[in-house]
């Protein structure tokens, strides 16, 4: 098994929206949270770069606002923009407490469509893992419309990897991986380890599984995996029940499904990396 426990390594982890909160109640989880800011500080301290993609800013924007449901696309944003600033403060407070600074990067279709903002993009990036800080990311969902949106965070946290050049995506979601088939209507079906290829088969096994809350189901993963494969980053699905399954999985273990990139797109980044090092 292959382990990014290393000094230097450079890691995504997107945590969805349902492993953010209390089944029961649909408000934050504050426990997990806190689980969830000290594996990624420790991550850091163990010297990995680290990227944290979350979703939540509706959830946490609606109970905030202790509205149900919300109905229209100005009322969706309205609660994002509350929900993002209260998702940030609670982050912020909780990494400081391990001495970790983090910071918000809000991102929409527009910030990779245009070669210059791309750049604009890396290079605060770098600049900010080069400080040491964690950055976490969102769609910035206050002003993107259908036009200009990643539409879910499994999509945006593969457009963060391909951009940082990250070794492995770890995608935490309230299903234990890729399955055969629906693991809720068949007893039969089996969770797949590993995939080497996303290929048409694979993305019509996928069916349009969805969670009940966040708006990335199984395809969208699949297409997530697919990108990162190509950007030469590895990614892994796994269940977000207990964050304390992230050392394990940056280890190499833990179960999941792991898709591994093609060598040769590795040897892709790795040269272009270097190049970028060199100036
Ligand atoms: N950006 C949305 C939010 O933070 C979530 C999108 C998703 O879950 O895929 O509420």
């Amino acid at each position: 098994m292959k382990s990014y426990l290393k000094p230097g390594s450079r890691i995504v982890v997107k945590v969805g929206s349902s492993s953010l909160r209390h089944g029961a109640t649909g408000r934050l989880d504050l426990y997990k949270l806190e689980v969830l800011v000290r594996q990624l500080a420790n991550l850091r301290n163990a010297g990995l770069d680290v990227v944290l993609v979350s979703s939540g800013a509706m959830m946490a924007g609606r109970t905030a606002l202790g509205i149900d449901s919300l109905r229209t696309l100005s009322q969706k944003q309205a609660a994002a923009s509350v929900g993002q600033a209260r998702l940030m403060m609670i982050y912020s407070k909780l990494f400081s407490e391990y001495n970790t600074v983090a910071s918000q990067v809000l991102m929409t279709k527009n910030t990779v469509a245009d070669p210059e903002h791309k750049q604009n993009a890396r290079n605060t990036f770098e600049e900010l893992l080069a400080m040491g800080v964690i950055p976490i990311v969102n769609e910035n969902d206050t002003v993107s419309t259908y036009e200009i949106q990643f539409g879910d965070n499994d999509t945006l946290s593969a457009v963060v990897s391909e951009l940082v050049q990250a070794d492995l995506l770890v995608l935490l979601s309230d299903i234990d991986g890729l399955f055969t088939s629906d693991p809720n209507t068949d007893p039969e079906a089996k969770l797949v380890r590993e995939v080497l290829e996303v290929d048409e088969s694979l993305l019509g096994m996928a069916g349009d599984s969805a969670s009940d809350v966040g708006t990335g189901g199984m395809r969208t993963k699949l297409q997530a995996a697919r990108m990162a494969m190509d950007a030469g980053t590895d990614m892994m699905i796994a269940n977000g029940r207990d964050f304390r399954v992230i050392h394990d999985l940056v280890s190499g273990k833990g179960t999941g499904t792991w898709f591994r990139a093609p060598e040769e797109n590795r040897r892709k980044r790795d040269s272009s990396i270097e190049r970028e090092c060199r100036g």
